[in-house]
């Protein structure tokens, strides 16, 4: 077991689009790690990039707050399609703690994706899960909630924003290769 750091706002990785997942002789490695890792932080949902991998990928477990009994990982994804009402919600994120913000989303949202051991899938999802894998997507094209919002909205957290930029430029320059391994 691994739990790696989640990064922050502020981090690089999150602000730019991902690469796809070529290689996945390695990827059952990654998956756990990342599963550990969001546990750990206690999140339904985690991108790569968010423990500092520059891939296509994202899990998601909401077990506990649907009836829904698996856990999702997803791979090379692609929003193909949306559908349904657009529906406010209280989002929160592992990147920026202490920041919650209604966002706005289609309820509904069709991907086009590869599961762990590279088949090529679509569905349709709905729910949380459609909204926890927009969530995750938008990590995944260097997008973050406070994108999702106005600019009202997004300056009541600039104190904040500010603070959590400054850690991350901080951490950065202290030079943590290793990604933050806590083990
Ligand atoms: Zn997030």
């Amino acid at each position: 077991m691994a739990v790696l750091d989640v990064v922050h706002y502020g981090d690089p990785i999150l602000s730019r689009v991902c690469g796809p997942v070529v290689d996945f002789s390695n990827l059952h490695a990654i998956v756990n790690d990342m599963f550990d890792s969001m546990y750990e932080a206690e999140g339904i949902g985690l991108a790569a990039n968010q423990v500092g991998f520059d891939m296509n990928l994202f899990i998601i477990d909401i077990t506990h707050t649907e009836e829904i009994e698996e856990t999702y990982i997803f791979v090379n994804s692609t929003i193909i399609d949306t559908n349904g009402s657009e529906e406010l919600f209280q989002e929160g994120c592992l990147s920026l703690p202490g920041i919650a913000l209604d966002v706005l989303r289609p309820e509904k949202v069709k991907l086009r994706y590869q599961t762990v051991d590279g088949q090529w899938c679509e569905n349709e999802f709905d729910g949380l899960l459609a909204r926890a894998i927009q969530h995750e997507m938008d990590h995944l094209n260097g997008l973050f909630i406070v994108d999702r919002v106005g600019e009202v909205e997004r300056i009541k957290y600039q104190a904040e924003l500010k603070a959590l930029e400054k850690g991350s430029k901080d951490r950065i320059a202290a030079g943590s290769k290793k990604k933050g391994f806590v083990l």
